[in-house]
């Protein structure tokens, strides 16, 4: 359950100083009160990448050295995990305190079907992950999927045009399920392969964060130690798009 949760009440409002403390610069307060506690410290830049049900990690802690410029964020329901990659965080920072490896890595727990909009501002991310959700087989179990018309216009708002979703799942149904859902939104459109600047159309560089996906999270590991499939699916964020 997720009573004990709380949220920002909007992105502004979030401590992400203490989330990328290499980040953060001391922000001049606008107010007239000079004490101390009113200077907050605020982010050189803001976070772009969210891994949406980060669980243990696997795909967080791989994306962040293939993106060291780029502040990268898990998010998970589970306190105990989301306190287990807070913890690998803190040591990876440490092991790496040479290089600043790890500093652009973190982790908060949310639900992230309740507030997105809180946490970011309207076209903040370059890229979600969506890895593995929970399939909720069942049909009356359905609104508790992470993706919906709903939750994809959420994602649509947090996005910057062209952005891209990743998904990637081992549940052919929940594959189709959120195909279908992203397909028939307005602002999405599915793209087969999805190229990173510079790369090559000729089928060579298959993008690297769709391999990650496929091997560095928990999940897909544990699919490729089953043998089992794994769809994937991703979806851009149209510049503009044509509301029925
Ligand atoms: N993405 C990881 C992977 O691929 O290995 C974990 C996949 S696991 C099957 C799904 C994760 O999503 C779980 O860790 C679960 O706690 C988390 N989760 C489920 N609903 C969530 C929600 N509403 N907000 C945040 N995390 C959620």
């Amino acid at each position: 359950s997720d009573h004990s949760l709380t949220y920002p009440t909007s992105p502004a409002d979030m401590d992400w100083a203490s989330l990328y403390p290499t980040y953060a610069v001391e922000q001049p307060t606008t107010s007239h009160d000079d004490s101390p506690s009113a200077s907050a410290k605020a982010l050189t830049k803001n976070v772009e990448i969210a891994d949406i049900g980060c669980g243990f990690g696997g795909l967080l802690f791989a994306l962040a050295p293939k993106f060291p410029d780029t502040l990268i964020l898990g998010m998970e329901i589970r306190t105990s995990v989301t306190e287990y990659v807070q913890e690998k965080v803190r040591a990876l920072r440490v092991q790496n305190a040479a290089t600043g490896g790890f500093q652009n890595a973190s982790c908060i727990r949310a639900n992230t079907m309740k507030f997105l909009p809180n946490f970011f501002t309207r076209g903040q991310l370059s890229k979600i992950f969506l890895c593995f959700p929970d399939p909720h087989f069942k049909q009356r179990k359905h609104k508790a999927r992470i993706v919906s018309y709903t939750l994809n216009s959420e994602y649509a708002y947090v996005l910057k045009p062209g952005a891209i979703v990743y998904t990637i799942t081992d549940v052919q149904d929940l594959h189709e399920w959120m195909k279908g859902h992203f397909e028939k939104h307005p602002c999405f459109e599915r793209v087969e392969k999805v190229f990173e600047e510079g790369e090559g159309e000729d089928g060579e560089g298959m993008d690297e964060c769709v391999r990650l996906m496929r091997s560095e999270t928990e999940e897909g590991k544990k699919v490729t130690r089953n043998k089992g499939m794994k769809y994937v699916a991703c979806f851009r964020r149209r510049e503009d798009p044509e509301w029925p």
